[in-house]
């Protein structure tokens, strides 16, 4: 025989179910990456390949500057070697040498300004390195605590749907298939307690003759307002 009591403990069952259904579905949908880390670490290859082409920058700006510093060397040599007489020829020599040693300074200027921007970068790459390290940890932990979670959630789960099975098999039909359309209708409550003769699923005071019929745990007696199954308590 089913009794109110029987139905209330069902809901129980189903309350304990949607809950632990949806913290699992909660959990599985924060496992995996997440958009800080994943950011974090496109900051940090944003920051190497910037870091890289300002080292190649560095470097070609070397070899140009050695390529133009052996030129100077040469004209230097040929201007003061005495071969050269020809004030025409002398004063062009000049006027190269001027010109090469322009062109020198203004690598050598760019290289050192280059060099600067290399340390910043440097700089600034390390510490999103440093952030992205703490991201990870974090995230680490977060995730092994959500797996924790996941591998308590399932078997509970499981448990509560045989516990279901067995106290919804033992129900009466008719009980059964309207405390269904009465959760779905009332947003999971399909029965509700009578304290102080009062309805708790909406506060109403319950009429005496009903309130006496819910008292009759054998009666399936329905509140007059919400119509939820009444169990007294
Ligand atoms: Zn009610």
């Amino acid at each position: 025989m089913t009794v109110a009591a029987d139905l209330f403990a069902l809901q129980e069952t189903d309350i304990a179910l949607d809950s632990a259904r949806s913290r699992l579905e909660e959990t599985e949908n924060q496992l995996g990456e997440t958009v800080e880390l994943t950011s974090a670490r496109d900051w940090l290859e944003a920051a190497a390949e910037f870091l890289r082409q300002l080292k190649s920058e560095q470097s070609d700006l070397e070899f140009e500057a050695d390529e133009v510093r052996a030129k100077v060397g040469t004209v230097e040599a040929k201007l003061y070697s005495g071969e050269i007489t020809d004030s025409r020829e002398l004063s062009d020599f000049s006027a190269d040498l001027e010109s090469l040693k322009s062109n020198l300074s203004t690598r050598e200027d760019a290289f050192l300004a280059g060099l600067q921007q290399t340390e910043d970068s440097e700089a600034a790459k390390a510490q999103i390195q440093a952030a992205l390290a703490d991201i990870e940890a974090r995230w680490k932990a977060a995730q092994a605590h959500l797996q924790a979670e996941r591998a308590e959630l399932e078997p509970e789960i499981e448990r509560l749907r045989a516990v279901r099975e067995e106290q919804s098999g033992a129900t009466d039909r008719a009980w059964l298939s309207l405390y269904d359309i009465l959760r779905e209708r009332r947003d999971g409550s399909a029965v509700a307690t009578v304290e102080r003769g009062m309805c708790q699923g909406c506060r109403i005071t319950l009429p005496r003759n009903i309130v006496q019929k819910a008292r009759n745990p054998a009666e399936l007696v329905q509140c007059v307002s919400c119509e939820r199954i009444l169990v007294y308590v």
